[in-house]
């Protein structure tokens, strides 16, 4: 129901005291802006607080249910670091002022040379608003660095077939030409291919570690080598630090250039579109590129720097989203040097779940170890009709949000789960047991498996037709 339907003539929720000066008309000031017909509810305060809570409860939420979403990093995160981000000192600053933003660019600062430090590099940015917005930023600092170097045949850029869509797409945003390297049998990237791939018109080769299948691409250290003996760079995509953080730092296999996902791994809540956190760290070879301004510390005061004349220049209005900077700082210095346990637990987790799920599903990659996520494939249930969607869809019925689909793209009917450092084992044996069930179902009632969700306010939705052409308009009388 929409919250228009609820409307009746004259009520309202809040009422303006009497006025205490004299009346104007808005149209003398307004002239043509003045809009009469403006439609807007009429409802009391209790209907607008039924409508939301209501519209709130029709959701999957990590505060109802575990969301397994594989490469999603969907975990619980600590509420104080909610109330942090909300503190007027840093909500409410101007974005224009400098000097009196000591606080702000001091946070900035912080949590620029503590990610550096989590991940190995030389420098930082924290503009990017998204993990593909780092993307874009990593591919603009490596045509400027072809540039500057005169590096004129570089238009190809290597991504491999079990990578995010970000990374082609990013590509070929950019103008290269996308060139997709095969996995092997272990779910890493084929080395045999990487290297006949590997020509002198590579710019750059982006690659996800532990990539999407969750497995560690033990080779990074020498494809980097082969990439830096062809002047390409090494991108990284780093929306799977939750593996690595305080483990492992990738500026020292050779990374040149990575993007962390702040709202993936740092503690900010995510799932509705934004806003999201992208921060890009590099080498020292694409240190120059950086965008503008850079926060820089000058005894004990903090200024943002713009004289760079290698620069890409600038990538948002301003500086990034300080709620999500605060909410990371305060994440990795509650942590402080246990910052690995996220890691160790989130790799944890994901094994332990995997064993209980053992001999369950198809494992295209058994012997191979994982880290903080895993893949499997339902390919063997479409003999009774029933696909990956089915037991996604099956997964909602039983309280659990489901995990990715169909994703990467080298695994038949997959089913990609990350269970996340913040689920207990008791939560890991209830959802491995709605999985039992499922396929228990699927063995007597397949088509009792391919009807759900039964539960949910909606049932199945066209998702490509409400993607392609979507009603975002409500009418109402
Ligand atoms: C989430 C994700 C991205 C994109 O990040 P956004 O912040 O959603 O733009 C890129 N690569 C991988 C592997 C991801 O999981």
């Amino acid at each position: 129901m929409l919250i228009f339907e609820l409307s009746s003539k004259g009520r309202r929720g809040y009422r303006l005291p009497e006025l205490d000066v004299e009346r104007v008309d808005p149209r003398a000031y307004l002239g043509d802006y003045f809009r009469e017909e403006l439609k807007f509810p009429e409802v009391s305060e209790l209907d607008v607080v039924r409508h939301y809570t209501r519209l709130s409860q029709l959701n999957y939420a990590i505060d109802t249910t575990m969301v397994p979403l594989g490469s999603c990093t969907m975990k619980y995160n600590p509420r104080i670091n909610e109330e942090l981000a909300g503190l007027e000192e840093f909500k409410d600053l101007h974005p224009m002022v400098e000097e009196q933003a000591q606080g702000t660019l001091r946070l900035m600062h912080e949590l620029g040379e503590l990610l550096k430090e989590i991940g190995g590099f030389e420098g930082i940015s924290l503009q990017p608003a998204a993990g593909a917005q780092g993307e874009l930023l990593g591919l603009l600092m490596t045509l400027a660095y072809h540039r500057d170097r005169g590096n004129t045949n570089k238009r190809k850029v290597l991504v491999p077939d079990t990578s995010h869509g970000t990374n082609p797409a990013t590509a070929s945003l950019c103008g290269f030409e996308v060139v997709t390297v095969k996995s092997n049998r272990e779910g890493e990237l084929d080395w045999e291919d990487f290297q006949k791939k590997l020509t002198d018109e590579v710019a750059c080769l982006m690659i996800t570690n532990p990539n999407t299948l969750g497995i560690f691409e033990k080779k990074i250290r020498v494809v980097a080598d082969a990439l830096h003996e062809k002047d390409a760079i090494l991108y990284m995509d780093g929306a799977n630090m939750n593996a690595l953080v305080g483990l492992a730092k990738p500026g020292q296999w050779g990374v040149d250039v990575m993007h962390f996902n702040l709202h993936k791994t740092f503690s900010t809540p995510h799932g509705g579109g934004g806003p999201g956190g992208g921060a890009v760290g590099v080498s020292k070879r694409l240190e120059p590129y950086l965008p503008v301004p850079l926060v820089v510390k000058e005894g004990e005061s903090y200024r943002l720097e713009w004289d760079r004349p290698k620069s890409v220049g600038k990538l948002l209005t301003f500086y990034g989203h300080t709620g999500i900077m605060l909410r990371a700082l305060a994440y990795i210095l509650h942590y402080g040097s246990e910052l690995k346990k996220v890691a160790q637990y989130a790799v944890l987790n994901a094994n332990y779940l995997k064993h209980l799920l053992k001999g369950l599903f198809l494992d295209p990659y058994e012997p191979s170890p994982r880290m903080h996520e895993f893949v499997l494939s339902v390919q063997n249930l479409l003999e009774q009709g029933v696909n990956a969607m089915d037991v996604a869809k099956a997964l909602l019925d039983r309280g659990f949000y489901a995990p990715t689909v169909y994703f990467p793209l080298t695994v038949k009917e997959a089913l990609m789960i990350e269970p996340t450092e913040t689920e207990s084992p008791q939560n890991l044996q209830r959802f491995a047991q709605a999985l039992r069930e499922i396929l228990q179902l699927v063995k007597e009632k397949p088509e009792e498996v391919k009807a759900s969700p039964k539960k949910t306010p909606v049932r199945r939705i066209r998702e490509a037709e409400a993607n392609r052409k979507p009603v975002l308009r409500a009418s109402w009388a």
